[in-house]
């Protein structure tokens, strides 16, 4: 069996011990007789194990009591919606930085529920920064303010908490989740896709401090308030058992890695190496203001896009997969979560510089 390096954002690399650990207990799990995938949400086997992953989760986050912890259904993309739908409460506006692709559909869905102020944008520096504390144009009477602390698509990473005073902070952290600890007590919600650093697909985690709940506008579906969900632990209707079992088991493993401080101290080094070997040389190019250079994703172009296939083609042959950047930048880009291991990294760098040394 040969295992790629896989640099995909999305579904993404996956711990290879908890694939291997899901794989142990596949058929049988702990002398039950059948499999997660197999279990009803209601029995006693399944609720310990969503209970567990709900305490490693609080315990990995430092998640505060009077925050709820859900594990929902309907990708980041449904957060876009139920975001406004919960949060207005009365008030028609909300505020909403914009700093790429990923703000850019927040506040679509957004203009559906509500009045959305654009208050702050790094759209004509083409998302390769991200606006200042400075530069935001903040409502104080905005129902929240929206922001996307990391920009899967450009690899732009907010530097600082952009703060809003007493409105609450939304953040959709789909690709930055457990790459490093947050003061979760500085957000009214944090949401996450599962799918890029915490599991497989098909989970959404949302993180929603409890006064925010239970004022979804009138006509909200059932599935898409905080309330019924919340009220629920998240079981209102059949949850994604599996996904949330395998969530637990890397909530698990993170745990022994030292938690989210040691996630951080490999993921800056991870980076820091790649964008080094970037920078040190002229055939590499990366766009993004140095301050705000995602540690998760990392877009780079050659210096002759017509190398980008035999790149890719040859990349591909030395085991290091799905590099190629989304179409709306170009080049590549290699998404470098909490699971892609170390050696992935350095294999890329050396692959890249052999690249370089054949073509430049
Ligand atoms: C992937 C991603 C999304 C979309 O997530 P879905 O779970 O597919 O809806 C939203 N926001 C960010 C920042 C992402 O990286």
């Amino acid at each position: 069996m040969a295992r790629t390096f896989n640099f995909s954002a999305g579904p993404a690399v996956l711990p290879e011990e908890v694939l291997l650990q899901a794989q142990e207990e596949m058929l049988d799990w702990h002398g039950s007789g059948m499999s997660v995938m197999e279990m009803s949400h209601r029995g006693k086997e399944f609720v310990s194990i969503a209970e567990q992953a709900e305490a490693d989760l609080r315990e990995l986050m430092a998640v505060p009591d009077n925050y709820k912890v859900l594990f929902l259904q309907g990708g980041a993309s449904s957060q876009f919606a139920m975001v406004p739908l919960n949060l207005m409460r009365g008030n028609p506006t909300a505020d909403y930085i914009n700093t790429g692709a990923w703000s850019k559909k927040a506040i679509a869905e957004a203009k559906k529920f509500c009045e959305v102020n654009v208050a702050g944008t790094a759209e004509e520096s083409s998302f390769t920064t991200v606006p200042s504390q400075e530069e935001l144009d903040l409502n104080p009477d905005a129902a929240y303010l929206h922001f996307t602390p990391n920009e899967t698509i450009g690899g732009v990473e907010f530097p600082y908490l952009p703060d809003a005073g007493d409105v609450p902070l939304v953040a959709d952290m789909s690709s930055n989740i457990l790459s490093r600890p947050v003061d979760v007590s500085k957000y009214g919600i944090i949401y996450a896709g599962a799918q890029k650093n915490i599991g497989p697909a098909g989970l959404t985690v949302a993180i929603v401090r409890d006064d925010l709940i239970g004022e979804a506008v009138p006509g909200t579906p059932a599935m898409f308030d905080y309330k019924t969900l919340s009220d629920a632990d998240s079981m209102y209707n059949t949850p994604p058992t599996y996904a949330w079992y395998f969530a637990g088991l890397v909530f698990k493993l993170l745990k022994r890695k030292g938690g989210l401080a040691a996630m951080a101290e490999t993921n800056q080094r991870k980076a820091k190496a790649l964008y080094d070997a970037i920078d040190n040389s002229s055939f590499y190019a990366n766009p993004v203001d140095i301050n705000c250079r995602s540690l998760m994703n990392v877009p780079f172009t050659l210096a002759n896009a017509d190398l980008d296939a035999t790149f890719l083609a040859e990349a591909k042959e030395a085991g290091l997969v799905t590099l190629k950047g989304h179409r709306s930048v170009g080049g590549m880009r290699a998404s470098i979560y909490n699971a892609m291991p170390e050696e992935g990294v350095q294999a890329l760098i050396d692959f890249m510089a052999d690249f370089e040394k054949r073509n430049g």
